[in-house]
């Protein structure tokens, strides 16, 4: 790093240009190892990801790693997270279920690719969390809900698109179910001490089109 972080404090750390700068190497590498949408490029660039990890990780927001968040849980690697958004193909006016809030950041990240997203999570304290990061950077089109994400969330479907940030052993069907015909679900689906596949789902005619987008190592998806 060329210049000193900023200092840790209580609140949200605004962007200077450490962190302009550390998040702008982050995206440049991103777009050259992968194929992402230009959209989902500029959403990369404009959220802070700082802002969703906790402040003794402060400077290590920008590596392209997972990074612990508390209770267990991390917050997903960002090529992963660019991958993950540019899979649901977003133009900008759907709406979004995700499971897994944990911080807060993938639905950041979302939320400035689409209409809405509805974010579920099943640890209160993280909820809480990112709840508050959001606010603070402004991001009203995300309600994180502190619930169990395999029963989804049946009164507010069908979602344009569906994102499970942890692992199930399989496809979730309730959240199947609540996808609209055409819409896309990207999970992470796999044994919690195995290979874990990134899958992406397309519900079209009926039929439930496949696509494995490669391996990947996710928390499990809890309850059920
Ligand atoms: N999208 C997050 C990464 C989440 S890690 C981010 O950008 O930071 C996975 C999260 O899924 C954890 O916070 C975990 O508590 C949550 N989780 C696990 N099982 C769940 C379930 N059944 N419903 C909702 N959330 C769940």
């Amino acid at each position: 790093m060329p210049y000193d972080w900023p200092e840790r404090r209580d609140g949200p750390v605004p962007d200077t240009e450490v962190t302009l700068w550390a998040r702008e190497q982050l995206v440049r590498r991103i777009e050259r190892a992968e194929h992402i949408s230009t959209r989902v490029a500029r959403a990369m660039r404009e959220v802070p990801r700082h802002v969703f990890v906790p402040a003794d990780l402060l400077d290590r927001a920008y590596e392209d790693g997972p990074l612990p968040i508390g209770d267990g849980q991390t917050i997903s690697q960002p090529t992963v997270v660019a991958l993950m958004s540019d899979a649901l193909q977003l133009q900008g006016n759907e709406r979004i279920l995700e499971i897994g809030t944990g911080s807060g950041y993938q639905a950041a990240v979302l939320s400035r690719l689409c209409a809405d997203v509805q974010s579920l999570e099943v640890v209160e304290a993280l909820a809480d969390r990112a709840r508050a990061a959001l606010a603070s950077v402004g991001y009203d089109n995300v309600q994180v809900h502190l619930r169990d994400g395999f029963f989804g969330m049946p009164e507010l479907a069908p979602f344009d698109g569906v994102i499970i940030t942890a692992a199930p052993a399989e496809v979730p069907v309730r959240l199947l179910e609540q996808l609209r015909e055409g819409g896309r679900m990207v999970v992470p689906v796999g044994p919690v001490f195995g290979v874990q596949h990134l899958l992406v789902l397309r519900k079209h005619q009926g039929q439930v089109e496949r696509t494995n987008l490669g391996p990947v190592r996710f928390v499990p998806m809890v309850g059920g």
